[in-house]
């Protein structure tokens, strides 16, 4: 079986396979997905799954949270032994002693898929892990328990590196019974970093609201480290749209940033001690600055559409030069809205930008965006 194996936020399943499908599609693949409603995760069955992860840059996909390429579902696992069948999945993915002899790599099924990998050590790190869904949670402790016993299995075979190795391709063990999981592999440069595709981030004692961390989450995620070094910078000026009580204001403050915040509601009062935002109780969907700003962050309660042609205003005005922005998806066809409310930012936007866009860890019913100038 090969295909791809995909994380997404739980009751967002139809959302991920309508865009693996489409997206797949489009790229020249066939294929199709097979999900279960809630339950946290999406397969992508598909005859070329190395030409399917190319074409699908785990960057461009919204509704994944971590994308793998699948090597094996293993069903009936006996808990006395659930390592003995996997080690001989791996085997066979492999081919047998690929390992150690290049040449048995010609003969064995798994040739082309790892075709890039290195010869000894093929992994460089082990995820256990489950989707993040309510039925899986119980299977959090088996995680952590098995996998402390396969890693020695897997160095001893030849198969794991001894130490971490990040320029490796990671190993994923995904629970999603006691008796019942997926391997799967990930490029550690096409892939979420994080076990489950989820960041551990603290909300810090001083944050007005939970809201902080979706702003800290997507610049974490949506920007690159040297986006994050360069257009964060102490001095930068930026609006928030829909800011109160605060907590998006409150992250771009601890980058420095001078925020003018928009919103008929009040702030918390620390947020103003900092000195550096101006509250203004006004329309955020007529509000705009005299002079071109760094950033905008908007996120207002409002149908999608309405943001997303708001947003592609500023930029076609030249408001601002980079924004970050949620549209709510409380609506059934949530995909299709994705769809439509990017295509026409962009189209409407007047200048060619990078869009990327991710349903976080931290959005409910939402996605995030963030736009900035193509090719900069
Ligand atoms: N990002 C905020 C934070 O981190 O604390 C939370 C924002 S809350 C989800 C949405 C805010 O949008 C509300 O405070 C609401 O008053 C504001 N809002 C909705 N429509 C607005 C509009 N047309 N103009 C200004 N603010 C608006």
């Amino acid at each position: 079986m090969q295909g791809l194996l995909c994380y997404c936020r739980a009751g967002f399943e139809p959302e991920l396979a309508a865009e693996l499908t489409e997206r797949a599609a489009e790229a020249g693949h066939a294929g199709y997905a097979r999900t279960e409603r809630n339950s946290g995760h999406a397969l992508f069955l598909c005859e070329e799954a190395d030409a399917l992860s190319e074409a699908l840059p785990f960057a461009d996909l919204i509704f994944a949270r971590q994308k793998l390429q699948l090597i094996a579902e293993l069903r009936g696992l006996d808990p006395k032994d659930r390592i003995t069948p996997m080690l001989e999945a791996l085997g066979m993915f492999c081919g047998s002693d690929a390992s150690r002899d290049p040449s048995a790599r010609t003969s064995s099924e798994g040739t082309s898929r790892l075709a890039s990998l290195p010869q000894k050590n093929t992994f460089g790190t082990l995820v256990v892990e489950h989707p993040d869904s309510d039925e899986a949670k119980p299977l959090a402790g088996l995680a952590r328990s098995f996998g402390n016993a396969l890693r020695p299995a897997l160095r001893k075979a030849g198969l794991l590196s001894a130490q971490d190795n990040d320029r490796l391709p990671r190993l994923h063990v995904c629970f999603v019974d006691g008796d019942h999981a997926f391997l799967a592999t990930s490029d550690p440069r096409d892939s979420a970093p994080w076990s489950m595709g989820v960041p551990r981030l603290k909300m810090h004692a001083d944050a007005p609201s939970r809201s902080a961390l979706k702003l800290e989450e997507a610049i974490l995620t949506l920007l690159t480290a040297d986006e994050r070094a360069t257009l964060l910078r102490e001095g930068m000026r930026a609006a928030d749209l829909g800011a109160a009580p605060g907590g998006w204001t409150w992250v771009l403050t601890r980058h420095k940033l001078q925020v003018t915040a928009i919103d008929n509601g009040p702030l918390r009062p620390h947020v103003m001690d900092t000195g550096l935002v101006q509250h203004l109780r006004a329309d955020g969907f007529a509000w705009h600055p005299t002079k071109p700003l760094d950033w905008m962050v908007c996120d207002m309660v409002e149908q999608p559409s309405r943001v997303a042609g708001r947003m592609a205003e500023w930029f076609r005005e030249g408001w601002c030069r980079h924004a970050i922005f949620n549209l709510k998806l409380p609506m059934k066809k949530r995909w299709q809205e994705t769809r439509l409310c990017l295509d026409r930012f962009a189209a409407q936007a007047g200048k060619p930008l990078t869009i990327r866009a991710k349903q976080l860890y931290h959005d409910r019913e939402e996605i995030t965006v963030f736009a900035t100038p193509a090719g900069r």
